[in-house]
């Protein structure tokens, strides 16, 4: 497959390193958003007035990086409650769109999804946190009805709403920021008192729903010791999860975290934790 450049819409220069990786170890994203005086038209796709409350952040036209075996495009949903310390997309962070953001929504990008089927193969709904937006069902809905895979990059805020978006999604990439048992350790990564219930029931109903998925963690030693490590693969274990995907903490500007020298973690820790996985993936620093 292949994307034809000249039908991609303007993208302005604004560019973010990463979601948390997304919250989470999540790979490096371009932010961008879609011009609307160039964004095609056409009225190939299903519309729902419902869709159109999403409130888009912003867009990586073309990635294959962030559905594994897939080529995607990747619609960034404004707004995260969690303060992650290495959270490379703060901008994404406030519910309502920063003025400097401002761009098209649903209804521009509705079309020019339309004329990505059979350039793309799926869109990832990714942020901040997707699940906060109420309109996300019902534009994961509309990706599927024009024949596209729908992936979800999600940090597990929302259980219950993750929930009713896991009938609609093909794949699921979740955070795991610290031991799920370990209540302190999530909060510091998260600096949200109480953060890792959510996450606990979240991942319970990622690992029984039967929908594809991946845990990924952005790890740092001042926040990950080798114990803490190994309590999150031995979770990972515990609950189901075959696939974790571990990504080395990039601290972006202004951080208090330190940048991780090579080296760690250890050798022999990662022969620790890939002997407590079914696929321990190993992705490029975050
Ligand atoms: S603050 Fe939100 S968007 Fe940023 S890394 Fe944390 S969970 Fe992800």
């Amino acid at each position: 497959m292949s994307v034809d450049a000249a039908d991609t819409p303007a993208i302005t220069a604004e560019a973010a390193q990463d979601r948390a990786a997304p919250a989470s170890p999540a790979p490096r994203h371009e932010l961008a958003a879609v011009d609307p005086a160039t964004a095609p038209t056409s009225p190939a796709a299903p519309a729902s007035a419902a869709a159109e409350a999403l409130v888009v952040g912003g867009l990586q036209p073309f990635t294959t990086i962030d559905y594994p075996g897939a080529l995607a495009a990747v619609v960034f949903v404004q707004g995260c409650p969690w303060r992650c310390g290495y959270c490379h997309n703060p901008q994404l962070q406030p519910r309502v769109k920063p003025a400097e953001a401002a761009g098209p929504g649903w209804a521009a990008l509705r079309p020019w999804l339309a004329r990505r089927v059979g350039l793309i193969d799926a869109v990832v709904f990714s942020g901040g946190e997707p699940t906060l937006d109420p309109a996300l069902p019902a534009a994961m809905a509309e990706v599927r009805a024009i024949g596209l895979k729908v992936g979800l990059h999600s940090a597990g805020i929302y259980p219950q709403r993750l929930a009713a978006a896991l009938p609609l999604a093909d794949w699921v990439g979740l955070d795991l920021k610290a031991p799920p048992a370990d209540d302190t350790a999530h909060d510091r990564v998260t600096g949200v008192r109480g953060s890792a219930a959510a996450l606990r029931r979240s991942l319970a109903l990622l690992a029984a729903s039967g929908v594809a998925h991946e845990c990924r963690s952005t790890i740092h030693p001042a926040l990950h010791d080798d114990a803490a490590l190994l309590a999150m693969a031995d979770a990972l274990a515990a609950a189901g999860v075959a696939d974790w995907a571990l990504q080395i903490c990039r601290p972006p500007k202004g951080s208090t975290l330190a940048p991780v020298g090579a080296g760690w973690p250890a050798a022999g820790l990662v022969e620790r934790l890939r002997a407590r996985c079914a696929r321990l993936i190993l992705r490029d620093p975050a």
